[in-house]
């Protein structure tokens, strides 16, 4: 649903008040899922509302107005949004209540023009006006909504909440639900998939595609509008399928599914052990490990091997390797995710050894990282330049590498 504002006011046009109407209804209009895209102010001129309405009619679902319903001559948004639309206007009955209770209470005589605020387009939905006289109507003409809302934001402000939002919500909900999906991704990041789904994230319509990225993860949030959930997915699906043909190699799970949930699920589904050889990463592969619930079947536990002397003495590294190559190095990597499957007798060993900075380290620049998985038929290395921090490097490394044992 395309939605517009157009705010009727000369004094808007003069600069004697701000438009605070329309920041107002859309942010309402945002928080149901109706897109915005356009604002614009009348002055009270009959002529050129009508014409804004045309324009307004020929692009939008929604046509939101506000000011001009009130008493006095210059108040025409009724008259012209009834002429519009080819209806006239009648008395409505619990306005004019509202109304003459209002001058008797005060014992003002009524005047003929305060009767005036009691006419509501023909066949129009009546919001009631709490806070004042004018009620505001929402009416349907040639499939386009016409919603009118007084000027004033201490009407209009409870008169949305209490009366136009519900309604905008039951309108919705005949019309379609949102449904979303989410896809993760680890080991690529947001422009790299970006550039590859250039054109699918351009020709989005329905379903619409929104990347996020966020400590080394980059998600995909998928959002339908259809008559219902299973439409929505027989919507999204050959979308998926497009997505996945370009960049299902970085996928790793789906919706609220966290790296870690996803490996401990996997392992224990594969009937798989791990354990894990930490030096850059000081423990957080098996802290994130461990937040799992049912961790312990897969994970029997992992070194923290933040020295070269662990390193050599725990798990194996040969003293060659560290004088030739250093302990930040894919030889290293190697032995030491291979020391600790071996140490732990489980089946896969993981390891991460890195430059999280803010120095460098055996003359390595700062991002510099191998992670290291040993199953019983291979290993394998991989050498990643990661970006940021030294907290941020240390997070990335370690979500890649709960990513590579995943994949
Ligand atoms: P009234 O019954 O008070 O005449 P109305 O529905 O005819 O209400 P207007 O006459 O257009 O509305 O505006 C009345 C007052 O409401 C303005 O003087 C201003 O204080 C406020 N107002 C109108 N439009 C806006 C707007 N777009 N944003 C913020 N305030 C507004
Ligand atoms: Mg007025």
């Amino acid at each position: 649903m395309q939605a517009e504002i157009i705010a009727v006011g000369t004094e808007l046009l003069l600069g004697q008040i701000t438009n605070t109407n329309a920041r107002f209804l859309s942010e309402q209009l945002n928080s149901l899922g109706i897109s915005v895209y356009f604002h614009s102010v009348v002055g009270d001129n009959p002529d050129r509302l009508a014409a804004q309405l045309a324009i307004a009619h020929s692009r939008s679902d929604l046509v939101l107005l506000t000011g001009g319903l009130g008493p006095t001559k210059d108040d025409l948004t009724k008259e012209i949004v009834a002429r519009h639309a080819g209806r006239s206007l009648t008395l409505d009955l619990q306005a004019m209540e509202t109304i003459q209770h209002f001058f008797e209470t005060r014992q003002v005589p009524m005047t003929e023009n305060n009767r005036r605020q009691a006419l509501v387009i023909e066949g129009a939905h009546v919001f009631p006006n709490e806070t004042g006289l004018a009620p505001g109507m929402a009416v349907k003409h040639e499939g386009v909504w016409y919603l009118l809302f007084p000027g004033p934001p201490s009407e209009l402000t409870p008169m949305f909440k209490n009366h136009a939002r519900p309604f905008l919500e039951s309108l919705l909900a005949d019309q379609h639900i949102v449904h979303s999906k989410v896809m993760r991704f680890c080991g690529i990041g947001e422009s790299a998939l970006e550039s590859r789904l250039e054109d699918l994230i351009d020709q989005q319509t329905n379903p619409t595609i929104a990347p996020l990225a966020k400590e080394g993860e980059v998600t995909l949030r998928l959002t339908s509008l259809a008559k219902s959930k299973a439409e929505a997915e027989q919507q999204m699906r050959s979308l998926i399928a497009e997505i996945q043909s370009r960049v299902g190699k970085y996928q790793y799970g789906w919706d609220e599914e966290t790296l870690e949930e996803v490996l401990v699920r996997l392992l224990q589904k594969r009937n798989l052990t791990v354990a894990a050889a930490e030096s850059c990463t000081g423990g957080l592969v098996s802290h994130l490990i461990t937040r799992v619930s049912g961790a312990s079947q897969v994970f029997p536990g992992g070194i923290v091997c933040y020295s070269t002397g662990v390193k050599a003495a725990e798990l194996g590294v040969s003293p060659e390797v560290l004088r030739q190559d250093g302990a930040v190095s894919e030889a290293g990597a190697r032995m030491l995710a291979e020391g600790v499957r071996q140490k732990f007798n489980t089946n896969l060993g993981v390891s991460v050894t890195g430059v999280a900075g803010p120095e460098q380290q055996e003359g390595k620049p700062v991002g510099l990282v191998y992670i290291g998985v040993a199953s019983a038929q291979d290993t394998t290395v991989q050498k990643l330049n990661l970006g940021g921090l030294r907290n941020t490097i240390q997070q990335r490394a370690a979500k890649l590498a709960l990513f590579y044992l995943i994949k």
